[in-house]
C-alpha cells in the first residue's frame, strides 16, 4: 500500500466505455493513451537522444497485438523483443519499424531471424559467424547491433572477443552494425558507483568498435542523467507506467490496473482458522471477501499471511483491505472488517493494482520487483483497452 496521500484519479474501470462481461471474474485494463503519453514524454525527457520502446514478453503482459500499433502512432519507430518469436510478431504489427532481437543468434536460427527482417543483438564470436555468414558479399553486409558487456557479465561481447573480432575482417566485413549497445547492472540505485564505471568502460571501448549510435540505459538508466542517455535508450518497464528508479520520479502516467471480483462475504468467528493449512486465526470477530485473484492469476503467493503478519493488499474505493491467509491457486482472502460504512458485496471490484495499490508497492509486499508482477499477470484475466489504434482486423 502507498505511503503517499490516496489518489484522486479517476479509475480506468470508471473509465471504460462498453461494461465489463458479468462473467469476467479478474481483469486488467491498459490505458493505451497514457502509455502513449509515457513514450512522448520519455522522449522528450532524453532529447537530443531517441527513445526505442521495448516490448518482450508481450509488451510487458499487457498484450503487445496492441501496445505495438500504440507505440507506434505515438511515434515510436524502433523495438526491442526478446525472442524470434516475438520478433515475428512485431514485424507483422510494425512493418516498417527497426526491429532489435535481444537474444540474439541462436544456433541454427539465423536465416529464419534474417526472414523476419529483425536484427540480432550480437553477444559473442559465434553468434557474429553465423550472421556474418548469411552475407551474400562483403558487399552486401549483415545488418545487426552489439551488445558490448561492461560489467553485468551476462550478454555481451568481453573486451577480448570484442579485440579478436575486430581482427577478424573476414567477418566484420560481412556486418553492417548500426547499434553498439551495452546494459547496467545497478541503475536503479542512483548512487551506486557501478554505474558511472560501466559508462566510462562502455566510452573506453568506443575505439575497438564499428563506428554506430549508442544505447546504454533503460527505465532507470535514462533518469541517472544526460550523460547516460547517449544516441538511443531502451525503455520498457517506465513505458508501461513503471517506477524504475527509487527516489526519483520517472515522468510517467499508470498504464494498467488489474481488479478481481468479489466471490462471497463471510463472517468469521474468533479462534476459527482462514485458508490452507489452517494458517491464520482469527482474533476477532471478522468480515472476510474471498476473491477471484490466485496464484494462478498473478497473485504472488508470498503475499500470504499468517495472524500477526503483514502480507500483500487489495482495495476498495481507495481504502486497503490485507489479505489473510494463504494465496490459493484462484482465490485470496481479505479482511474488510474495518471498511466499516463501505463493506463490499458479491460481484465488486477488488483493486489489485491501481490509483491504491501501485505495482511497485505489490512487488515491494511481495519481496520481488514491478516489474515480475506486470509481466505475470495471467491470461486468465481478460485485457481492456482503452484509447489506442483500433486492432487490426483478423484473418487476413
Ligand atoms: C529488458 C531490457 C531493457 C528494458 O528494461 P526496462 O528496465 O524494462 O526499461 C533494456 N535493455 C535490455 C538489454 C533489456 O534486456
Amino acid at each position: 500500500m502507498s505511503s503517499s496521500p490516496p489518489a484522486t484519479r479517476q479509475r480506468l474501470l470508471e473509465r471504460l466505455d462498453s461494461p465489463v462481461p458479468a462473467d469476467a471474474a479478474g481483469i486488467v485494463l491498459v490505458d493505451l493513451d497514457a502509455l502513449a503519453g509515457n513514450w512522448k514524454s520519455l522522449n522528450r525527457h532524453v532529447a537530443p537522444a531517441a527513445c526505442a520502446a521495448v516490448v518482450k514478453a508481450d509488451g510487458y503482459g499487457l498484450g503487445a497485438a496492441r501496445v505495438i500499433p500504440a507505440l507506434r502512432e505515438a511515434g515510436a519507430d524502433t523495438f526491442f523483443v526478446a525472442t524470434l518469436a516475438e520478433a515475428r510478431q512485431a514485424r507483422h504489427l510494425a512493418p516498417e519499424a527497426t526491429l532489435y532481437v535481444l537474444d540474439g543468434v541462436l544456433p541454427g536460427s539465423a536465416q529464419a531471424l534474417r526472414e523476419t527482417g529483425a536484427l540480432p543483438v550480437i553477444s559473442s564470436l559465434p553468434e557474429a559467424k553465423d550472421w556474418a555468414a548469411l552475407a551474400p558479399s562483403r558487399n552486401q553486409p549483415m545488418q545487426c547491433a552489439f551488445h558490448v558487456d561492461t560489467g553485468l557479465n551476462r550478454l555481451g561481447l568481453s573486451g577480448l572477443e570484442i579485440r579478436a573480432l575486430a581482427a577478424d575482417m573476414h567477418t566484420m566485413d560481412r556486418l553492417d552494425v548500426r547499434l553498439v549497445m551495452s546494459h547496467l547492472a545497478c541503475a536503479d540505485e542512483a548512487g551506486n558507483a557501478k554505474n558511472t564505471q560501466q559508462r566510462d568502460v562502455f566510452h573506453q571501448l568506443q575505439p575497438l568498435l564499428p563506428s554506430a549510435p549508442l544505447s546504454l540505459a533503460a527505465s532507470d538508466g535514462l533518469m541517472l542523467g544526460a550523460d547516460y542517455h547517449f544516441d538511443l535508450v531502451r525503455p520498457g518497464y517506465a513505458l508501461y507506467g513503471g517506477q524504475a528508479l527509487p527516489g526519483r520520479i520517472t515522468p510517467v502516467e499508470p498504464v494498467v490496473e488489474a481488479y478481481a471480483r468479489v466471490l462471497q462475504v463471510r463472517d468469521v468467528a474468533p479462534g476459527s482458522t482462514i485458508g490452507y493449512s489452517a494458517a491464520y486465526v482469527a482474533e476477532r470477530m471478522m468480515k472476510v471477501a474471498v476473491i477471484a485473484a490466485g496464484y494462478a492469476d498473478g497473485t504472488p503467493r508470498h503475499l500470504s499471511t499468517a495472524a500477526g503478519t503483514i502480507g500483500g493488499y487489495v482495495a476498495f474505493s481507495g481504502k486497503p483491505a490485507p489479505i489473510v491467509g494463504r494465496v490459493s491457486m484462484d482465490l485470496i482472502t481479505v479482511d474488510i472488517t474495518d471498511l466499516e460504512d463501505n463493506i463490499p458485496e458479491r460481484g465488486d471490484w477488488a483493486e489489485l493494482i491501481g490509483p491504491t495499490i501501485t505495482l511497485e508497492d505489490v512487488g515491494m509486499a511481495s519481496g520481488t520487483i514491478g516489474y515480475e508482477i506486470l509481466t505475470r499477470l495471467s491470461p486468465r484475466f481478460a485485457r481492456f483497452y482503452l484509447g489506442g489504434p483500433q486492432p487490426a482486423a483478423r484473418g487476413i
